[in-house]
């Protein structure tokens, strides 16, 4: 595997693997890489002929109360990682080589950026979409691999994409949860072995709406009150919000026939943790 710092090294590596008529698959993640990670990893070996990850804790996505400067960081242990997984190329770049002095162009995909985690996380989305946007003009890619886990940002990224008619294929992969059903998170790690015990409640809510569907229930409102009674039985968790929403717009829905996201975030602890799951149109 090869590593790359410099932004002008990736970008001539990544033209002679176009130039060489071979199909280039990206990975883009901020490193603390578990198996999510990996299994985005895994789709991309199994659809291009070579793959490339990144590795970039982008400060422009974090608010200034949030936990850029706690965010783990295991360099040498993702590499171990994505070495094994027969990744090809990784970009690791400082933040100097990202947003040089001087730097002022955004962008943001104005509506849906101010949804769902938008709302509580003003400029998240903005901070997404300009790193990905700039790591795709410097890979420019074929395809790039985005997980389920974040389905916000890949309902943004999907809209950049198309907006900017960028010649991009945005591939989605499942979550990837513990044994117990916690979705895989880098940031789970901060959670005391009491909060990871509280952290289930999401999961919990998700299934309770799941479970109330295969019964026959069919009311956004419903579904939601139910998932809300199921995170409030765990005291110590504070909600930021439990929505039904179309997938694609994220804006909430009356009734999930034609299908819904439902999306939760809580705080457990400091730690902000967040998960979903996708009902499928049912009659
Ligand atoms: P991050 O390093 O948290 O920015 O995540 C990098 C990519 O990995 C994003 O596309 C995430 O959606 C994806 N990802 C993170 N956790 C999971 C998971 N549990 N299952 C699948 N994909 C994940």
């Amino acid at each position: 595997m090869e590593i790359f710092e410099q932004v002008a090294a990736m970008q001539l590596a990544c033209r002679e693997v176009r130039r060489s008529g071979k199909t280039l698959g990206l990975v883009p993640t901020m490193g603390a890489l578990h198996a999510g990670h990996l299994s985005l990893v895994r789709a991309a070996r199994a659809d291009c002929d070579v793959v490339a990850a990144t590795i970039f804790v982008n400060p422009l996505q974090f608010g200034p109360k949030e936990d850029f400067s706690k965010y783990p960081r295991t360099f040498e242990d993702d590499c171990r990682k994505l070495r094994a997984e027969k990744v090809d190329m990784l970009f690791a770049p400082t933040t100097e080589q990202m947003y040089p002095r001087g730097a002022s162009t955004v962008v943001h995909v104005e509506g849906l950026s101010e949804k769902l985690d938008g709302k509580s996380r003003p400029g998240h989305f903005r901070g997404v979409t300009t790193v990905v946007a700039k790591l795709f003009e410097i890979a420019r890619p074929h395809r790039a691999y985005f997980g389920q886990k974040d389905a916000a940002q890949l309902a943004i990224l999907r809209k950049m994409a198309r907006d900017l008619n960028m010649d991009i294929e945005i591939i989605g992969c499942p979550i990837v949860r513990e044994a117990d059903g916690l979705a895989m998170s880098s940031r789970n790690v901060y959670l005391s072995p009491e909060e990871r015990r509280q952290a289930l409640c999401l999961h919990r809510a998700l299934c309770k709406i799941e479970s109330l569907v295969a019964g026959g229930e069919r009311d956004a409102e419903r579904l939601r009150e139910a998932g809300l009674l199921v995170i409030a039985e765990e005291k110590a968790v504070r909600l930021d919000y439990l929505e039904i929403v179309d997938a694609e717009t994220l804006d909430p829905v009356r009734d999930i026939k034609a299908g819904a996201l439902v999306a939760v975030a809580c705080f457990v602890g400091s730690t902000r943790l967040i998960d979903n799951v996708v009902l499928p149109p049912c009659a």
